[in-house]
């Protein structure tokens, strides 16, 4: 009835204020926590930012009984308990980094009904014992945080996330709230499905960050792109470099040091204090650079990240957007730079190949991968493209590379088929497959020892391809990947057509691409590959 929904509203209204010393919800959040505290189930999609954590919290303080909070952010929950107890709010959690004296602790709390929030590590659910605990104690709701997890098809699959689809069975009175900050529209309808919320409402902000300036440029020399980027724009930020492996984490810190440029590595082969002392650091220094993996950033809340700069291809728009989107919560103006080449494209393509599980998996993760060639090769509006992607429109934008300076586009037909009948010949001729140097050194017509070794000189297409230079190919490369007119496979990276190749083989399709920007910064060719 009304009056209930009013005297709740009121009373969510009293704790954002009381307890949290906030004037007034954002967005969806007065509805979303009036719906919850109601006893309601919820779907919640917002952006990193956006305020997710109130819609399970004050709905747990609003009812009776511990809002129980499902997240696989172990590493965090320290942190998010601390955070809370010193606004006086009686939070726990229990997870595996704990003691038995302090797990015991907390479940006695929570069967005494002194705590209003529990944090609730998945795999804990496993444990017979803990859903005996919640059987015994009132529960208020369940918030399953980072709810993309429990997507099979996701980027980001958690198996313990499964276990939660019991919560519903076992406790169908109790409201659920699932939330995140990622989700295409399939992965959505497979976390409703997934989590028993087709019932739900679900709650849908804008994905768009208006704030935050998208660019995406040709990788030549990415350190010192990298850098040039901090000098010119981004001095004495703070700001998040992504790089794919623990080493070129170590040694772009290492180089931005020694270039005047305070900055400390984060990675999961650090050991824990090191780790530990470097987030906190980095949360509580300005302008400090954090070069990390994809280990680090989530839950971080640091309103004023100015910058995240990507120095190899995220695995997927999931991942993109939302390493991206731990720029600029403060809502200032914020950059998400990302320098990314061929060689990108093999290595993913390579770990691909090389991952685990089936092979419908391994397409899942190719699909994954072509979506942020897309994305990289766009000559349309960049956040359009990724708004797009989770299946909303943008905005205009005006903030964003495409949009202030809207690439030139050229006919690169021919290119294409001098390229693709090279990769035929040498297939059909002689039974081979070779990466992008050896064919692109074909094409320029260079006689490198590996050219003559193989007498790839004497192929009609040698030397047919001296109007474009070695990193124009590459760039041909990159875009009939993202077109998906070339396809690039196995540890040597060899390139090979696809179903739709032929069609521009016969003069079937056009191929129109983007040339690239920023000719005064191209690298001086190397003599060979
Ligand atoms: P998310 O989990 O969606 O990334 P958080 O819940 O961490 O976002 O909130 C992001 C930041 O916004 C936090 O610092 C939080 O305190 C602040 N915040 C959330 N809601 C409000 C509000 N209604 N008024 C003011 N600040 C808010």
């Amino acid at each position: 009835p009304p009056e209930t929904q009013i005297d709740v509203r009121a009373a969510a209204q009293e704790v954002l204020r009381r307890v949290f010393g906030y004037e007034q919800f954002r967005g969806d959040q007065a509805e979303i926590v009036t719906h919850v505290a109601s006893g309601g189930d919820a779907l919640v999609l917002m952006p990193t930012g956006g305020g997710k954590s109130l819609c399970y919290q004050i709905p747990s303080l609003v009812r009776s009984g511990v809002g129980v909070v499902v997240s696989p952010l172990i590493a965090l929950m320290q942190d998010q308990v601390d955070a809370l107890r010193a606004l006086g709010v009686r939070a726990g959690f229990l997870n595996s980094t704990q003691g038995f004296a302090e797990r015991r602790d907390t479940e006695q709390a929570f069967l005494a009904g002194e705590l209003d929030l529990l944090y609730l590590a998945p795999e804990r659910l496993k444990v017979e014992s803990t859903v005996r605990l919640l059987d015994q104690g009132e529960v208020a709701l369940f918030a399953i945080d980072e709810a993309h997890c429990v997507s099979q098809w996701g980027h980001d699959f958690r198996p313990d996330y499964l276990l939660l689809s019991e919560l519903h069975k076992r406790w169908p009175d109790i409201p659920r709230i699932a939330l995140t900050a990622t989700a295409t529209e399939a992965t959505r309808a497979e976390i409703a499905t997934r989590l028993d919320l087709a019932d739900a409402r679900h709650f849908v902000a804008s994905f768009d960050r208006p704030n935050i300036q998208y660019r995406i440029v040709p990788k030549n020399n990415p350190r010192r792109q990298l850098l040039d980027l901090i000098r010119t724009e981004h001095d004495g930020d703070a700001g998040i470099v992504y790089c794919l492996s623990r080493s070129s984490v170590e040694d772009t810190a290492q180089f931005l040091v020694d270039n005047g440029i305070p900055a400390v590595p984060y990675h999961a082969g650090l050991d824990n204090r090191t780790r530990a002392a470097n987030q906190s650091r980095f949360l509580r220094e300005d302008g400090l650079v954090v070069v990390a993996t994809i280990a680090f950033g989530m839950g971080i809340d640091k309103p004023d990240v100015r910058f995240v700069a990507h120095l190899d291809l995220p695995k997927s728009v999931e991942g993109y957007y939302q390493e991206t989107g731990r720029a600029g919560r403060d809502g200032l103006p914020s950059t998400a730079w990302l320098a990314y080449g061929l060689q990108d494209v093999v290595q993913q393509r390579k770990l691909i190949d090389a991952s685990e599980g089936d092979e419908a998996h391994r397409r899942r993760l190719g699909q994954h991968l072509n979506a942020m060639l897309a994305l990289c090769e766009t000559v349309e509006c960049r956040r359009g493209q990724l708004l797009n992607y989770f299946g909303q429109s943008a905005p205009e934008c005006g903030n964003c590379d495409t949009c202030l300076t809207p690439p030139e586009t050229w006919d690169g037909t021919v290119a294409a088929q001098k390229l693709l009948s090279t990769i035929v010949r040498l297939d059909r001729e002689r039974n081979q497959r070779f990466g992008a140097g050896q064919i692109i050194d074909i094409l320029l017509g260079k006689r490198t020892d590996k050219v003559t070794q193989h007498r790839h000189d004497q192929l009609s297409t040698f030397g047919i391809g001296t109007e474009l230079k070695d990193t124009e190919w590459r760039a041909v490369v990159r875009q009939l990947l993202a077109q998906g007119l070339l396809k690039v496979e196995g540890d040597y990276g060899t390139l090979h057509l696809t179903d739709t190749s032929p069609a521009v083989l016969a003069r079937q399709r056009e191929v129109m691409l983007r040339r690239d920007p920023e000719r005064a910064a191209r690298p001086t060719r190397t003599a060979s590959t």
